[in-house]
């Protein structure tokens, strides 16, 4: 039995290999732990062990944990799922950043005029299959041009999920070349959130900056529907 403290320094420890073989630098990166189906209790645990960072992927999980652990001030919420544009506002009132922002509707649901800018990510569906997550490849920078004409957004960058079925380094390296056309759409776009549990190592060598890893730090999902 391992402890969760075990596995994030385990999963920490992986990291610094990966970036330092990717000649990176580890502080250049950023571990979000992915939180989803566990109770408000972990999260606690991974704040004593100094995580600072914590997604979700579903807006009621969201809200319910991030309103539950509110005293939390340091703690980051970032919202990584398929957002409803009706329920965008209430993810906007607790999130550091928004990784999912997939289509005009979910821009405009998620403007807030005078408010302070919040973070959000163009996330790009890396598949050929229109029906999965995101705005397909060719799309991505004509979203990201209505974001940055929304002043009460701060596009950060791309998001993206690799593809089951595929080796995950080609489809980072696409992801790569679609996180450089929109970095030259606003230079605050500096983040590529990508790289799961699975496939963090090969999503560092292609530049990822933001890592969402799950599984390989918390243990099992209880209870997943
Ligand atoms: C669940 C989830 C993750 C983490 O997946 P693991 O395989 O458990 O590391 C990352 N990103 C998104 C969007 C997720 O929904």
């Amino acid at each position: 039995m391992t402890t969760l403290a075990d596995r994030l320094a385990a999963v920490d420890g992986s990291i610094a290999d990966a970036a330092r073989s990717a000649g990176r630098s580890p502080d250049e990166i950023t571990r979000i732990v992915v939180t989803k189906f566990h109770p408000a209790s972990l999260v606690r645990e991974l704040v004593e062990l100094g995580v600072q960072d914590v997604a979700e992927n579903r807006q009621q999980e969201f809200t319910a944990k991030s309103d539950e652990l509110a005293e939390l001030t340091q703690l980051r919420w970032h919202f990584v799922g398929q957002l409803q544009s009706k329920k965008a506002k209430t993810v906007r009132r607790s999130a550091a950043a928004v990784h999912s922002v997939d289509r005009e509707k979910v821009v405009a649901a998620l403007d807030v005029p005078e408010a302070e800018p919040l973070d959000v990510l163009v996330q790009i569906n890396l598949t050929d299959d229109p029906n999965r997550g995101g705005v397909a490849r060719d799309d991505a920078t004509r979203l990201a041009e209505t974001i940055v004409q929304t002043a009460s957004l701060r596009l950060r960058g791309v998001m993206a999920v690799a593809p089951l079925g595929e080796e995950p380094g080609p489809a980072f390296e696409r992801l790569a070349r679609c996180a450089d056309e929109v970095r030259r759409i606003a230079s605050s776009a500096t983040w590529m959130s990508a790289g799961m549990s699975q496939d963090f190592a090969e999503a560092i060598r292609f530049g990822a900056t933001h890592l969402r890893i799950g599984t390989a730090i918390t243990g099992p999902r209880p209870n997943q529907v």
